[in-house]
């Protein structure tokens, strides 16, 4: 039975670093119950060999399908790896997405480091 419901997002420059982590966790992870952007998901589950449910590509929805997601309280931890260096075409739904998953207090990770802490987290395993 899954424990919580992981939303998983990486911008293009971000996705190795993402599929990375993802590896080094996949045990801890595939106790989860995981969503992903398209793209992001898609290579999840086949370079990690990890389930997934996919939504829409990010730049064609799949941000917005998250943040209803989060509006109906259906995720419980967003690890999204945002591109600080590049502009998205999708800004605005980036920013809704970051937006409101503060309005609904979940925890979220824009790096590597603060991924490993919230995944190890006690606080989220209980
Ligand atoms: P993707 O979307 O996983 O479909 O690439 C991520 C994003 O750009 O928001």
């Amino acid at each position: 039975m899954s424990l919580h419901t992981i939303a998983l997002v990486a911008h293009d420059h971000k996705k190795d670093a993402l599929i990375e982590w993802a590896h080094a966790n996949k045990d801890r992870l595939s106790r989860h119950s995981l969503v992903a952007t398209g793209t992001t998901g898609k290579m999840l589950s086949e370079q990690v060999g990890l389930e997934v449910h996919c939504l829409k590509s990010g730049p064609l929805g799949g941000d917005q399908q998250l943040g209803a997601m989060i509006c109906e309280q259906a995720v419980d931890m967003l690890i999204f790896f945002w591109d600080p260096l590049e502009p998205q075409p999708h800004d605005p739904d980036v920013r809704a997405l970051l937006r409101i998953a503060v309005v609904y207090d979940i925890p979220t990770a824009s790096n590597l480091a603060t991924a490993d802490c919230l995944l190890s987290s006690p606080l989220f395993a209980s």
